[in-house]
C-alpha cells in the first residue's frame, strides 16, 4: 500500500531502523537508507531492498542537510538513528552529551524542517520517531539519552500540531529494551557503573524493567511503524506508543 511513497529511515543499517526499512520496503515504499557500517553489507542491503543509501553523519547540522539533499523529497520520515552512553553524571563526558543530544534529538528537528515542505505540497506525510520508554521515565546513568528522548517526545507533539491540517501526522514509538547492538554495547558500562556481572545486568537491570521478562523484537516496532503509515491511522497524531512489555505502566 506504500508504492509511490519514498521513505527515509535514519540509522537503518542496523537494529530497529533496519527492521523498519525492510517492513516499509515490503509494502512497496522506495527506501532511502542511512547509517554506518560495512560497505559490502550496505551494498548488499541496498540490492535486497532496491534502496538508495546516503552515508551522512547526523551528529552535525551539515550532515543532516547532506542527508536530506541526497535523499530528495520524502513522504515518510523515520527519525530513528540514535546512540546511548552510560555513566554517572559527574563522569559523563561533555562531548558525549553533545553528540547524543545532536543525534537523538537535534537531527530529528533538522530532518523534519527539511522534509515538511514537500509533505505539505503533497498533502500527505508521516513523521515517526523511534523514541524510547526513556521518553516517559528515567533510569540512572543515562542523562543525555533520557533528556534527548523526552525532548523528541516534545518535538513530536509540536510537529503534530503544526502539521495537523496538512495530511501529515507525527508520532513516537517508544520501545522498552529491544535486543540490538545498542543494548548489547551498553552492558559493559552498566556492569562498571553498577558493579554487576553481565548476567545480572541482563536480568536485574534490563529485563527487570519489562514485566513480560522478554526483549522486544525489532520487527514488532516495524509493524507499528507500518500501521502508522496506513490511511486508517490518519487521525493518530501526536501519540507516543509504548512497546515495552508494560515497563511504563503506572
Ligand atoms: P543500533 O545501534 O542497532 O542502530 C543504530 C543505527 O544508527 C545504526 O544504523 C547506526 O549506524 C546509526 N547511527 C549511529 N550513529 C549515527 C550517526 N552519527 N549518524 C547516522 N547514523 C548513525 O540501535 P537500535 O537499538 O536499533 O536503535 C535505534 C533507535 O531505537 C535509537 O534511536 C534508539 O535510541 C532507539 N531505541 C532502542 C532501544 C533498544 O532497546 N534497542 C529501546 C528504545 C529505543
Amino acid at each position: 500500500f506504500l508504492s509511490g511513497k519514498r521513505a527515509l529511515v535514519t540509522g537503518s543499517t542496523s537494529g530497529i531502523g533496519l527492521a523498519i526499512a525492510r517492513a516499509l520496503a515490503a509494502e512497496g515504499a522506495q527506501l532511502v537508507l542511512n547509517g554506518f557500517g560495512d560497505a559490502d553489507a550496505i551494498a548488499q542491503l541496498q540490492k535486497e531492498l532496491g534502496a538508495d543509501f546516503v552515508a551522512a553523519d547526523l551528529t552535525t547540522t551539515a550532515g543532516v542537510e547532506e542527508l536530506m539533499a541526497g535523499a530528495g523529497p520524502v513522504d515518510i520520515l523515520i527519525n530513528n538513528a540514535g546512540m546511548q552512553y552510560v555513566s554517572p553524571i559527574q563522569d559523563f563526558p561533555a562531548a558525549k552529551w553533545d553528540a547524543i543530544i545532536a543525534l537523538n534529538l537535534s537531527a530529528a528537528f533538522h530532518t523534519s524542517r527539511l522534509a515538511i515542505p514537500h509533505m505539505r505540497e503533497a498533502g500527505w506525510g508521516r513523521i515517526i520517531a523511534t523514541a524510547s520508554a526513556h521518553s516517559l521515565v528515567a533510569s540512572p546513568f543515562k542523562s543525555a539519552y533520557v533528556a534527548a528522548k523526552h525532548g523528541i517526545a516534545g518535538l513530536t507533539k509540536v510537529l503534530a500540531l503544526e502539521c495537523a491540517t496538512d495530511g501529515i501526522t507525527a508520532n513516537c514509538i517508544s520501545p522498552g529494551y529491544v535486543w540490538t547492538p545498542l543494548v548489547e554495547n551498553q552492558i559493559p558500562d552498566t556492569m562498571k557503573s553498577r558493579g554487576m556481572s553481565r548476567e545480572d545486568v541482563i536480568d536485574k537491570v534490563l529485563l527487570a524493567q519489562q514485566p513480560t521478562k522478554q526483549f522486544v523484537q525489532p520487527e514488532e516496532i516495524a509493524a507499528m511503524a507500518v500501521f502508522l503509515c496506513r490511511d486508517e491511522a490518519r487521525n493518530i497524531n501526536g501519540a507516543n506508543y509504548t512497546i515495552d512489555g508494560g515497563w511504563t505502566v503506572e
